[in-house]
């Protein structure tokens, strides 16, 4: 890979002097009233949707409910993500609020964010530490990436040989230590305050809870892992993330994290989910200069991926959409 070519804090920097000093503040200005109503309305949302299983009968609705639970446990991560790994939100209180949207998915904030961190430093190197989807190298382990069993199997590093595990703490600081001690114990509290609930509501729980953390939410992020960095131009330095244009579905689903946004997000990583549109529009000329081309879309990558065998991080070229299409309907092209 030409990646080390031009160093990846150079290539933010001529990002931004593109947009200039103004422009970069304005879109990475945050909306107060958005980030705590956000803070507040995901888990209250979440909390509707247990109580909606507890009082549903219906087979169909109570699928309905665990699907939209699934899918709200994923923005719980994304939006972790954002606010807490990368803006910030919440100064002081960060990390505290920053467990009320991990613990609950048995996800550790402190190893997250330490994962995360080398994952931007070291995007599209050997060095990512989501350089271990290049393991997922077979049939079986791609469908199995899917499920609980496949994802803890890639996070372990074991997919593949000298792997370190993906939740390993890189600065493994006494702070750090001790918070993802902190965080375990709460997700294991929390799990068994589940186990013990399920007693009482088994299908509230069940179908509200369980099921969401233990089935969709390993699929929805195996997707999101996915196609965020699936079809890149390996001698392009600034290809570093999928470029597919994301409909409002994709952008609510994602948390406007994926395609041309995720591709955005690596380089101007603090622009918050609603400007992210803006920055979209700021740089969409900048990223034809530098003629990072588009791929067509998600549905495909996941195709391309799941049946054409492609692998991860290279160019799919046969299906390559042309380059600078700047009138796109909905989320997908071609
Ligand atoms: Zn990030």
């Amino acid at each position: 890979m030409n990646h080390a070519n031009t160093s990846l804090p150079a290539r933010q920097r001529e990002v931004r002097d593109y947009l200039g000093p103004d422009r970069v503040r304005a879109l990475q200005r945050p909306i107060r009233v958005l980030d705590y109503g956000m803070i507040i309305a995901l888990p209250a949302l979440s909390i509707a949707v247990l109580a909606a299983c507890f009082l549903v009968q219906s087979p169909v609705a109570l699928v309905l409910l665990t699907l939209a639970q699934g899918t709200i446990f994923q923005l719980f991560g994304l939006l972790n993500h954002e606010f807490f790994v990368h803006r910030k939100v919440g100064g002081q209180f960060g990390h505290g609020l920053s467990m009320l949207f991990t613990a609950p998915i048995q996800l550790s904030a402190t190893r997250y964010a330490d994962a995360h961190w080398a994952h931007h430093e070291n995007v599209v190197t050997p060095e990512d530490s989501e350089a271990y989807k290049s393991d997922l190298d077979t049939r079986l382990k791609r469908y199995l990436f899917l499920t609980a069993i496949g994802t803890r199997w890639a996070a372990s590093g074991k997919m593949g040989a000298g792997r370190a595990p993906y939740f390993a703490l890189r600065r493994p600081t006494a702070k750090a230590i001790s918070r993802a001690r902190v965080e375990a114990t709460l997700s294991a509290l929390i799990l068994v305050g589940a186990v013990v609930a399920a007693f009482f509501a088994p299908k509230a729980i069940l179908f509200g809870y369980l099921l969401p953390l233990l089935l969709v939410l390993p699929a929805l992020n195996a997707i999101r892992i996915l196609i965020e960095h699936a079809e890149i131009q390996p001698d392009n330095p600034f290809s570093i993330a999928s470029r597919f244009r994301c409909g409002v579905f994709e952008e609510i689903l994602f948390l406007f994290d994926s395609g041309e946004y995720h591709l955005i997000h690596h380089f101007l990583p603090n622009v918050p989910f609603y400007r992210m549109r803006a920055a979209r529009a700021a740089l969409h000329d900048f990223f034809d200069n530098r003629d990072v081309r588009r791929t067509r879309g998600w549905w495909r990558l996941l195709r391309s991926w799941y049946l054409g065998n492609r692998r991860h991080g290279t160019w799919w070229s046969a299906q390559t959409a042309p380059v600078a299409k700047s009138t796109i309907v909905g989320g997908r092209q071609g």
